[in-house]
């Protein structure tokens, strides 16, 4: 029988011939929901995040879960319930977290392009705290604030300048990158806020990139951070908390990133060293709380060899997986069933009409038409970029919990498409 290893997913395991997520058997999922269909693991966001918890035991520390890894109303419920707050990066987001029951006041706002409307409804709402990325945005934030008699709490995000060393679409805190405040400006810009009537000083953050798989870019970051927080303070400014981004990588295919809980220990060391262990500590992880707590379910639907490469088309495309179009990612792919007949080898392509539709590249698979796959590490960044390209309605999500399902968003129709479309 050929079953393969399987990275990073605890909770995904072969039982006989089947693969199952928790006790629930994927291809029972398939068969009942249709396919291509998201199912993702209560226990692995839950652990994921318990190593962060560990990690941060005995100190003051918000955990920011950056929702736009997986908005699905179910999965933000789970972590709200588990106690997090919300890294959110639009109005929309905002939504989001209240229809799923977490609290205003754990939301913390990031983002480049924040609208007066977002502003002012964040401020109704009493957000902890709006990460500011530039001086044009925190004099708008103060005339919306003082509109409105309120002072905005604000944090600002620097950009530290380390390369973080992952794919440059998801690098964010080069010099030349549109994100944060450049260093130099780091401590004017503190100045000029505390100088501005609807602005309250309340922290500092960064955020250096995405899918990192090293220490060396965290930590080399969080120093550059303490020394501004150094500087910031000499000039009178008082820092309430520090904030560390998110951006930890996980496992796509023998990916070796620090384990969180190793990680943060390492960085409370460091902080401890300068005397910044008692502050109010956030961090605001995405991929790392739900990647490997995902799969997208998908069948063949034919097999085309051909003379210079073979292809497996399969239901799921770039709309429902884009990272491999978007960035070269590569996700696993495994079959729902192991078999032991003949492998070959295989384009792994979806039904979209751009030579960009590739879920996978020269992939051994024993496969037919008709058989169930599961694409892997499918838990962020996939259905949240999912779109309607090619009018294709987006994926149902299902929660599995133990050997319960729930199904937390049902397939999208070609009528909730149409819907607020109309004719000349
Ligand atoms: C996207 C983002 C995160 C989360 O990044 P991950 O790589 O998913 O952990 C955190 N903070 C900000 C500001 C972000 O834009």
């Amino acid at each position: 029988m050929m079953t393969q290893d399987l990275p990073g997913q605890p909770d995904l395991a072969y039982r006989g011939h089947e693969l199952f997520l928790e006790d629930v058997r994927l291809r029972d999922l398939a068969k009942q929901h249709g396919t291509p269909l998201f199912v993702y693991s209560k226990a692995a966001m839950l652990s994921a995040l318990g190593a962060y918890q560990r990690g941060f035991a005995g100190r003051k520390v918000q955990i920011c879960y950056a929702m736009k890894a997986n908005p699905a109303l179910g999965v933000i419920q789970v972590f709200a319930q588990a106690g997090c707050g919300f890294d959110i990066v639009s109005g929309g987001e905002m939504d989001r977290v209240l229809a799923a029951g977490g609290q205003a006041g754990k939301i913390i706002f990031s983002g480049v392009g924040k609208t007066r409307a977002e502003m002012k409804r964040a401020l109704n709402l009493g957000i902890a705290c709006f990460n500011v990325e530039s001086e044009a945005e925190l004099e708008v934030l103060s005339e919306v604030a003082v509109s409105m008699g309120l002072r905005a709490p604000v944090s600002i995000r620097v950009n530290p300048n380390v390369d973080p060393k992952t794919h440059p679409y998801i690098s964010t805190g080069l010099k030349d990158s549109k994100f944060g405040v450049a260093h130099e400006r780091v401590v004017p810009t503190y100045q000029r806020a505390t100088g501005l009537p609807g602005i309250r000083v309340v922290g500092i953050d960064c955020h250096i990139g995405s899918q990192i798989t090293q220490e060396g870019p965290y930590l080399d970051a969080v120093e550059r951070m303490l020394d501004l927080v150094e500087a910031i303070e000499a000039a009178g400014i008082a820092i309430a908390h520090i904030d560390f981004g998110g951006g930890l990588g996980i496992n796509y295919q023998g990916d070796t990133p620090p384990a969180a809980e190793q990680l943060w220990q390492k960085l409370l060391a460091l902080l401890d060293a300068r005397g910044f262990g008692q502050r109010q500590l956030m961090i605001e992880p995405g991929r790392s709380l739900v990647g490997n707590a995902g799969v997208c379910l998908t069948e063949v639907l034919y097999l085309k060899p051909g003379v210079q490469k073979n292809f497996c088309i399969v239901d799921a495309a770039m709309n429902d997986l884009p990272r491999p179009a978007m960035y070269q990612a590569y996700h696993q792919i495994v079959p729902l069933q192991a078999n032991d007949q003949a492998e070959s080898n295989w384009e792994v392509v979806g039904p979209i009409c751009e030579s960009g539709d590739w879920i996978g590249h020269d992939r051994t698979l024993a496969v037919q038409a008709g058989d169930l796959l599961a694409v892997l590490s499918a838990g962020a960044y996939c259905m949240s970029m999912a779109s309607n390209y090619n009018s294709r309605g987006r994926a149902p999500e299902v929660l599995v919990h133990g050997d319960q399902s729930h199904l937390i968003r049902r397939r999208e129709s070609i009528a909730d498409q149409m819907q607020g479309e109309s004719l000349l």
